[in-house]
């Protein structure tokens, strides 16, 4: 994984020996003749045409998160969300069926919510906790497994090896939105899973600086979708968004590895101060699901979520009273973020789903980042401290 993240799908020598990978900053290519132009558009001869159909700086991003999945194929898109649309809407058709981990990310939501009442394709929200459950669960018309694993922002995990079994059984593909974890944590096409998606403004990008989405499956699949859902609706991924992935993605072990060292640290502290009820982290075996997480999973990730005592003011009142921490949704950032899922992330989802999917008022979700982690608690611990606390009475009073 160190090497592929690296070298995957891309030779020096076929670049005029440039180390790193050019940026083809182009919308269209030029054919030497009419006829080479006609061999292209007819798949006769290979060679790229049009950005939208295809760029060398996205097909070297593609080929390495294909290595990184150990999938067939990969593929490029504009945002985590073009890649779970173009996927949701290539698996399905009026009157199907999907079925969904219970706890998903708020677009995806929205997007199944849009899905059922413009083209009356449903779906059912699963826990996944068991074979039974699932199997009890899946219809007729059910044509695709959608799993978010680990759940944002609880925390939960599935057993993805599990699922997948199942699903086998009655061939249905399973997809997994892979973002929380990243390809150097979890790998679900080697537990049996068909498609892998990832937000790759994440982990993956690692800076805070491109909006992007990845996909990787069998080739059949991705095929599929390239020339449809991607090609003729449109959401493909800029060859600069491309050339900065590839540069975000050489560091993504290093970067990991220490986004979970400075997790670890800051969970155990989370855990014992007071003014905190409860903590979600699932490297820790006292997590319900730290047995799959050590199935699946090389370690625990950089997000915690974790409940404070008090209520949706005390919540917003200790995110005002950081000092260099960040507001701000998204994750997988070199700077800690921090935001309050039930009024940002999560505000789209009704509160009863919201409720069922454990996102309370006084869950707050912190992606934990590179700084040192002395620093990410001192500046933690002294807004924890000022709940209900005079200070806190006093900027209360203040406002
Ligand atoms: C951010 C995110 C998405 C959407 O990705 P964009 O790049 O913002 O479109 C999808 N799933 C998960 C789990 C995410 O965190």
């Amino acid at each position: 994984m160190e090497t592929s993240v690296i070298h995957e799908g891309y030779n020096s020598k076929d670049m005029l020996g440039s180390l790193t990978t050019p940026l083809f900053q182009t919308s269209t290519f030029t054919f030497q003749t009419a006829e080479q132009g006609e061999r292209r558009f007819a798949g006769e001869e290979d060679g790229y045409i049009y950005s939208r159909l295809g760029n060398p700086t996205v097909t070297i991003l593609e080929e390495r998160i294909a290595a990184l999945e150990n999938g067939e194929r990969g593929l490029a898109f504009g945002s985590g969300m073009a890649a779970v649309s173009a996927i949701l809407l290539a698996l399905t058709k009026a009157n199907d069926h999907v079925l969904c981990s219970s706890g998903l990310y708020g677009c995806t939501f929205g997007l199944l919510t849009m899905m059922k009442e413009k083209y009356n394709i449903n779906h059912d929200f699963s826990n996944m906790e068991t074979e039974e459950e699932i199997r009890s669960q899946i219809k007729p018309e059910t044509v695709c497994i959608y799993v978010e694993t680990p759940i944002n922002p609880t925390m939960k995990l599935i057993d993805l090896e599990m699922v997948a079994q199942v699903a086998k059984e009655y061939e249905i593909p399973v997809v997994v939105d892979n973002t929380f974890a990243s390809p150097y944590l979890q790998n679900p096409l080697e537990l049996g899973c068909d498609v892998v998606l990832h937000s790759a403004t994440k982990y993956i990008g690692g800076h805070g600086d491109v909006i992007a989405g990845l996909a990787v499956g069998k080739k059949e699949l991705i095929d599929e979708v390239a020339t449809t859902t991607l090609k003729d609706i449109g959401g493909i991924m800029a060859p600069f968004d491309a050339w900065l992935l590839l540069r975000g993605l050489k560091t993504l072990p290093v970067r990991m590895d220490r986004h979970c060292d400075n997790a670890e640290e800051i969970y155990k502290r989370l855990k014992t101060h007071p003014n905190v009820r409860s903590v979600y982290y699932p490297n820790d075996d006292t997590h319900p699901d730290y047995e799959i997480m050590k199935k699946q999973m090389k370690r625990g990730g950089g997000v915690i979520s974790f409940e404070i005592i008090g209520t949706k003011e005390d919540a917003q009142a200790f995110l005002n009273n950081l000092t260099f921490l960040k507001i701000a949704v998204s994750l997988g950032d070199a700077e800690t973020l921090i935001e309050h899922p039930a009024t940002m992330t999560h505000a789209v989802v009704p509160e009863d789903s919201r409720a069922s999917m454990g996102i309370t008022d006084q869950l707050i979700r912190l992606s934990v980042g590179l700084e040192a982690w002395q620093d990410i608690w001192h500046d933690l611990e002294q807004a924890l401290d000022k709940i209900n606390s005079d200070a806190y009475s006093k900027v209360l009073k203040s406002r």
